[in-house]
């Protein structure tokens, strides 16, 4: 089982090989592999510090300092909406492929401009791409 942030469901979507440092990238890497191999792997959905967070640079003492000391505050709002957005609830257990199928009927490419909001990777459209890939394949499916 992995934990995850409520907003870093949705960058898992536009995941391509890229982040903060090579540590970051490695074990981003592992997780999105993991959980795209296989979809039955249990998610614990949270708002704070995750199991990705864990190997980021910008993580100092419990919290998430990528815009300053104050960034923790910002993201747990920000995992907080999406969480709410996508109708779970706060330390919810759903298995990965049940949280792709709810981000694909629930999210379209053109409301991740308001889930995102300021986000850095936003502007080069990985996330866009990552949910319209995301319809593609479980559409394929239904
Ligand atoms: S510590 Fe901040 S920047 Fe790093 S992965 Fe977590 S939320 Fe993202």
């Amino acid at each position: 089982m992995f934990r995850i942030r409520g907003h870093t469901l949705l960058c898992l979507q536009g995941f391509q090989g890229k982040g903060y440092d090579d540590k970051f990238i490695a074990n981003m890497k592992k997780i999105h592999e993991t959980l795209f191999n296989d979809p039955t792997t249990e998610v614990e959905i949270v708002a704070g510090p995750d199991d990705i967070c864990y190997s980021c640079p910008y993580l100092k003492g419990n919290g998430c300092t990528l815009k300053g000391p104050e960034s923790e505050k910002d993201v747990i709002e920000k995992d907080n909406s999406v969480i709410e957005f996508l109708g779970f609830k706060p330390s919810g257990r759903h298995k990965w492929e049940e949280i792709l199928q709810r981000i694909s009927e629930t999210v379209n490419a053109s409301m991740l401009i308001g889930l995102c909001d300021k986000c850095p990777w936003f502007p080069l459209g990985y996330c866009e791409e990552g949910i319209l890939r995301l319809k593609r394949l479980t559409d394929s499916h239904c």
